[in-house]
């Protein structure tokens, strides 16, 4: 068998979600919501049961759907999207990165991540036989070093991973952060690969600021995304890139050898969501800042130690006081004896880092409060 699969495990975030069935605990590990998606996609979806969507779509994506999803993101991107040339719907965001990755690097080339990362990124590169750079971003507040980064620049690489707001810390990283990866991806001319799954999840006051529409960054910005975390519909598996013409050229080869197409059915199903007004946004994130304060007020009331997101729907709890020396052993022992599931913070880490689990919280208020409960077992 190869090398190359020999090089990473399985996803450990995806693992605990397997563990947790076993252990009928709550599951706050692979971050998925437990609500419905909204219901005038559930509607759309049930009448294409019915309709001519049952064949593959173009290789690159429904025609309507790229429509309506250029749109969308023309109004949030703050630049004009072309469907036709600028946009490859994928399988999720996981393909994305991984078109985005193949599209950009040549066995070799080097990548800067930061760590802590998603942990799809690693298995990325090694999948495509590029060669991470990992730049710390330090916990409390999970900021970097410009030099550390200038310094990971100086070895040229080809291209750096910005999750944005990140997963699993929830940063958002400030418009001077970005300005400032921004000049050195221009002085040392390298591509920036972005994630921005959770775009609309940004708590106020911090706002998201879209790589892509960073002056003179919309050339070398190939930007990933997806519908799963803004329609609640993970399960669809729909995501895709946005990059300049000559790049998506490159990226729609990738794509079709890889996967030929998305669902067809759901890429129709979503286009009530993507045509939605900005009221839709407010209230998803209106629902996430109540569940966050939920979530966090609840753990202060256990006093348990943990980070407050600025995006995403993340939580990372500080273990310390529990003196175990594995951190994948608590949460396994989490889920078998307390009854929640958690990710291990070391599975995201580049550094020895073990004191860290991540919860999620994209469950109803009930799942919520019934895995508080049960972390009061805790103490
Ligand atoms: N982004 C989700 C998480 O970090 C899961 C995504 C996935 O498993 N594809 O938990």
């Amino acid at each position: 068998l190869s090398d190359r699969t020999a090089g990473f495990t399985d996803s450990v975030i995806r693992r605990m979600t397997r563990i947790s069935n076993q252990y009928g605990a709550v599951n706050l590990s692979q971050g998925f919501p437990d609500f419905d998606p909204p219901k005038a996609i559930l509607d759309r979806l049930a009448e294409v049961a019915h309709e001519d969507y049952h064949q593959y779509s173009i290789t690159w994506g429904a025609q309507n759907f790229r429509e309506a999803l250029a749109a969308k993101q023309t109004r949030y991107m703050g630049r004009t999207i072309d469907p036709n040339s600028e946009i490859v719907v994928t399988c999720g965001s996981t393909e994305a990165m991984m078109t985005a990755m193949m599209t950009v690097t040549n066995p070799g080339d080097k990548v800067v991540i930061f760590s802590p990362f998603y942990e799809n990124y690693g298995a990325d590169t090694i999948l495509t036989g590029a060669e991470p750079i990992y730049v710390p971003l330090t916990p409390p507040e999970f900021t970097f070093d410009p030099e550390v980064l200038e310094n990971a620049f100086r070895q040229h690489p080809k291209a750096l991973i910005l999750c944005n707001p990140s997963n699993p810390c929830g940063k958002v990283f400030t418009r001077d952060e970005l300005e400032l990866i921004a000049g050195l991806a221009k002085k040392y001319d390298v591509y920036v690969i972005t994630d921005e799954v959770y775009e609309h999840i940004v708590y106020a006051p911090h706002t998201h600021t879209y790589f892509a529409a960073l002056p003179d960054m919309w050339e070398r910005t190939i930007s990933c995304s997806s519908l799963s975390k803004t329609y609640s519909v993970t399960g669809w598996r729909l995501g895709y890139v946005i990059a300049p013409a000559p790049i998506i050229e490159r990226a729609k080869k990738v794509h079709d050898f890889l996967t030929v197409g998305a669902a067809a059915p759901l890429q129709e199903a979503i286009i009530p969501g993507l045509r939605f007004g900005q009221d839709y946004y407010d209230d998803l994130l209106a629902k996430y800042t109540h569940k966050r304060d939920l979530f966090c007020k609840g753990l202060d009331a256990l006093g348990l130690v943990h980070n407050v997101p600025q995006g995403a729907y993340y939580v990372m709890m500080d273990i310390s006081e529990f003196g175990y020396d594995s951190d994948l052993k608590f949460c396994e022992e989490l889920a078998a004896k307390v009854g929640v599931g958690a990710v291990p913070g070391s599975s995201f880490f580049r550094e020895p880092v073990n004191h860290l689990i991540r919860f999620h919280f994209a469950k109803k208020d009930e799942t919520l409060n019934d895995a508080l409960n049960r972390l009061e077992t805790l103490r």
